[in-house]
């Protein structure tokens, strides 16, 4: 029977074999995926400037005929919606396929950065009346500042797009010696179990009718665990169990200091 069979001991020529073909497959793969990213960046920036291009003279179209009727402003207006996503989505992708080479390496309070992204919601805080807590004492951050902003400014606008009415969003942070800890937990619509693994792949979306009227790609969590995997680091998300709704995200970056 295979059972049998399988109880054989392989000969070592089995195994040198079998270690080639396992060799030969990871290099395949490799070059396949090498290729699909370049095809991607390709792609997105072929797309970018007839993009751009159509949501200029969609502006100009507007703007030169105010007394249009209002059906063709409304054509216009989803016109616009629609290339503004594509434009977001061929930006995002160019972020992706991005090699991440961290030769600028700097280290900051990690406060100053979050407190630098904060301003850019203020409206979106305003209106949805939520309310934000930053609690991270002296606790510092070393890599590639703009990467790491970037990284937390796509968790941030989630944590808030995906909030609720009089919401709450807390930042906080831990540190031990080898490590730096950061929780970025919402009260909002949170991520079932099941999908908690699959928000950080490209292009996925929970439920999209859910995420459509929120807005957005699925690929700003790919971009965030690339970012934070090139500082070495690990991000995860799981329920905001604190607060019993919503979802908390730790990105966890190792504690460098910085070359002197
Ligand atoms: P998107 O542009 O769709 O927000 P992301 O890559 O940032 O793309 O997130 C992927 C998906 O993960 C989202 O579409 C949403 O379904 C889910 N998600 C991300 N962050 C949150 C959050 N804080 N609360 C609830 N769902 C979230």
């Amino acid at each position: 029977t295979l059972a049998d069979e399988l109880e054989v001991p392989p000969t070592h020529d089995e195994i040198a074999e079998l270690t080639v073909s396992f060799n030969k497959m990871t290099r395949k793969l490799k070059e396949s995926f090498d290729f699909q990213q370049q095809f991607s960046a390709n792609v997105a920036h072929e797309l970018r400037t007839p993009l751009t291009v159509l949501n200029t003279k969609l502006e100009v179209i507007k703007r030169k005929n105010p007394e249009l009727d209002q059906e063709s402003t409304r054509f216009i207006d989803e016109l616009s919606l629609q290339v503004g996503r594509l434009i977001e989505m061929v930006e995002k992708l160019l972020q992706l396929t991005h090699e991440y080479q961290l030769e600028e390496q700097s280290t900051i309070l990690a406060e100053d950065l979050i407190n630098s992204i904060l301003p850019d919601f203020s409206e979106s805080i305003q209106e949805k009346e939520i309310s934000v807590t930053v609690e991270l004492g002296e606790q510092e951050l070393t890599g590639d500042l703009e990467l790491l902003y970037r990284a937390f400014y796509n968790v941030i606008e989630n944590g808030l797009k995906y909030n609720v009415q009089g919401g709450s969003l807390t930042i906080t942070g831990t540190e031990t010696q080898d490590s730096s800890q950061f929780v970025i937990a919402d009260t909002g619509i949170g991520i079932p179990k099941e999908y908690q693994d699959d928000v950080f792949q490209s292009l996925f979306r929970v439920d999209d009718a859910r995420d459509r009227k929120v807005g957005g790609v699925g690929l700003g969590l790919a971009i965030v665990k690339k970012i934070i995997e090139a500082h070495q680091g690990t991000i995860t998300v799981e329920d905001n169990q604190e607060e019993g709704r919503g979802a908390a995200f730790s990105l966890t970056l190792p504690n460098k200091k910085e070359a002197s």
